[in-house]
C-alpha cells in the first residue's frame, strides 16, 4: 500500500469536508439574512425574534417551540438539502465523499432543531442560553454576546450564527446605527473626517473638543474639552486650579456606547524637557486615563456587548515615524494598550494608521477623508486591529507584535494581586 497516495487522499477529503462545513454555515447565514429581507421568510424568522427576553430567556415554551418549528428546522433543511446537492455534484468529479461532512453536520442541526421543537434538548441552542452576558463578543465564532446584539442592538446586522464569516463580507459585523459615539481630537482633520463617517452610518456623534473655534455640523453635540493641565503645557494658571478635567467627563462617558480616542501632539524635533513632558502628557497618560474612565463605565451586561472603545495609537507603534518623541509616547501607549486589553470588558480596537494630510503631519500621503473611511469599513467588519497605511511592512509587523506583546504581558501580569502579596502590593503603592 502506498502510504503517501492514502494520506493524500485523506488530506484531499478533509479539506473538502472542512469546506463543506463552512459552506453549510454560510447557508445557514444566507438563510437568516433572506429571512430578514425576503418576506416569505419574514414571519417565521419574526417567531423566533419575539420568543426571547432581554436576558436571552424565553417568553414562554409554546412560543419557543413555534419558532424552532417554523425558522430553526427549516434552516437546518435547507442546511442539509444544499450541502447533500453539492456532495452529489460533487460526486461526479470523481471521488468526493469528504462533501458528505457538511450535510452530516447540518443534519445534526435539524435533528437538535426538532427535538427542540418538541420541548427537548432545549441545553443544545447555545446562542440563546438565558442570563446576563460574561464575555465581550467573539471575533471569529459567534458567542452568546455577539447574537445577542442581533436581538437586542440592530436586527439588520450581526446575523451569523456560528461562524462570523458573512458579517465581515457584508459588513455588519458592527452597527453604528443609533450609537453614541464620541469623538476626541474631533478638530483635528481625522475628527473631522471621522465625525462626517459616522454620522453617513446613522451614528449620533458627541465632539469633545478643545477648540472651541472649530465649526462641526449642526447634528454634532460639541463636548468643550482640555486634557488635565498637569499634562497640558498649554494650560494656562486660572485652569490649572482645576484638578482632574478628565474625570468631570464621566456622565458623558457614561451615554457613550463608542469612546473614539484620537486626540495627539507631535513635538517634532523639538527634544527639550517641555516636549518630553508634554509628549507623554498628552498621547500617552491623558489617553490612559480616559481609557480607565470609559472602561469604568461598562456596569450592565449589555455594555459589555454593546460599548466598544477604539484608539488612535498610530502606525508608530511599529515603524518610524520620523518625531522621535511622537513614536516613543505612542509606542507607550499602545503598549499599554495591549495591557488593558487583557482584562478588556468590552471591545478595544487600536486604530494603527500611516501617515495622513493633518496640521500634525503635513507631508501625509493619504487622505483624512479616504482614512476615516477605511477606519469606518474596517470596525463593521470587527477587525480589533484596524490598520490603515500605505507602508506594507506595518500589516506584517504589527500582528506579530500585538501577538507576543500579548502573550509576554500575559506571562508577567496578572489582573488582580495574587493573596500572599497582596500586602506587600499595597504597601508598595503606599510608598509611591
Ligand atoms: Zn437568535
Ligand atoms: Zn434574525
Amino acid at each position: 500500500m502506498d502510504f503517501n497516495l492514502l494520506f493524500k487522499a485523506l488530506f484531499i477529503q478533509s479539506v473538502l469536508g472542512l469546506g463543506s462545513v463552512v459552506v453549510a454555515e454560510l447557508v445557514r447565514d444566507v438563510y437568516h439574512v433572506a429571512g430578514h429581507y425576503w418576506q416569505p421568510l419574514q414571519s417565521p424568522h419574526n417567531l423566533h425574534h419575539k420568543a426571547y427576553r432581554r436576558d436571552l430567556s424565553i417568553v414562554s415554551l409554546a412560543a419557543y417551540q413555534k419558532a424552532q418549528w417554523h425558522n430553526d428546522v427549516p434552516e437546518a433543511l435547507v442546511m442539509v438539502i444544499s450541502t447533500a446537492l453539492i456532495a452529489l455534484a460533487g460526486g461526479q468529479f470523481g471521488a468526493a465523499y469528504g462533501l458528505w461532512a457538511g450535510c452530516l453536520y447540518s443534519l445534526s442541526f435539524l435533528i437538535t432543531a426538532i427535538a427542540r421543537s418538541q420541548g427537548r434538548l432545549l441545553q443544545t441552542d447555545l446562542t440563546h442560553k438565558p442570563g446576563d452576558l460574561t464575555e465581550i463578543p467573539s471575533q471569529w465564532s459567534v458567542n452568546r454576546t455577539y447574537h445577542w446584539r442581533h436581538h437586542f442592538d440592530q436586527g439588520n446586522a450581526y446575523f451569523c450564527g456560528t461562524l462570523t464569516f458573512m458579517d465581515k463580507i457584508l459588513g455588519t459585523s458592527l452597527s453604528l446605527k443609533g450609537k453614541v459615539v464620541g469623538v476626541t481630537g474631533a478638530s483635528g482633520a481625522l475628527g473631522q473626517a471621522l465625525i462626517r463617517q459616522l454620522s453617513r452610518q446613522g451614528a449620533k456623534v458627541i465632539a469633545l473638543t478643545s477648540h472651541l473655534d472649530a465649526a462641526f455640523p449642526p447634528e454634532v453635540e460639541v463636548i468643550p474639552w482640555r486634557i488635565s493641565p498637569e499634562g497640558n503645557p498649554e494650560a494656562n494658571s486660572e485652569s490649572n486650579s482645576e484638578a482632574n478635567l478628565e474625570a468631570s467627563l464621566k456622565d458623558q462617558l457614561e451615554r457613550m456606547d463608542i469612546l473614539i480616542l484620537n486626540h495627539g501632539v507631535n513635538v517634532y524635533g523639538d527634544r527639550s524637557f517641555a516636549a518630553i513632558q508634554a509628549s507623554y502628557a498628552v498621547n500617552t497618560f491623558s489617553t490612559l486615563k480616559l481609557t480607565e474612565l470609559f472602561l469604568d463605565t461598562v456596569t450592565k451586561s449589555s455594555h459589555k456587548a454593546i460599548k466598544e472603545l477604539w484608539i488612535n495609537t498610530s502606525e508608530a507603534e511599529v515603524n518610524p515615524a520620523f518625531s522621535p518623541l511622537y513614536e516613543l509616547s505612542k509606542r507607550t501607549l499602545g503598549d499599554l494598550i495591549t495591557l488593558k486589553r487583557l482584562d478588556a470588558p468590552c471591545i478595544i480596537r487600536k486604530l494603527v494608521l500611516g501617515p495622513f494630510k493633518s496640521k500634525l503631519n503635513p507631508y501625509g500621503v493619504m487622505t483624512a477623508q479616504g482614512v476615516a473611511w477605511a477606519i469606518v469599513e474596517l470596525a463593521k467588519r470587527d477587525f480589533r486591529d484596524v490598520i490603515v497605511t500605505i507602508n506594507p511592512l506595518t500589516y506584517l509587523l504589527f500582528p506579530v507584535k500585538e501577538l507576543f506583546q500579548s502573550l509576554y504581558f500575559k506571562l508577567f501580569t496578572h489582573s488582580r494581586a495574587p493573596q500572599s502579596k497582596q500586602g506587600q502590593t499595597a504597601q508598595t503603592l503606599q510608598k509611591i
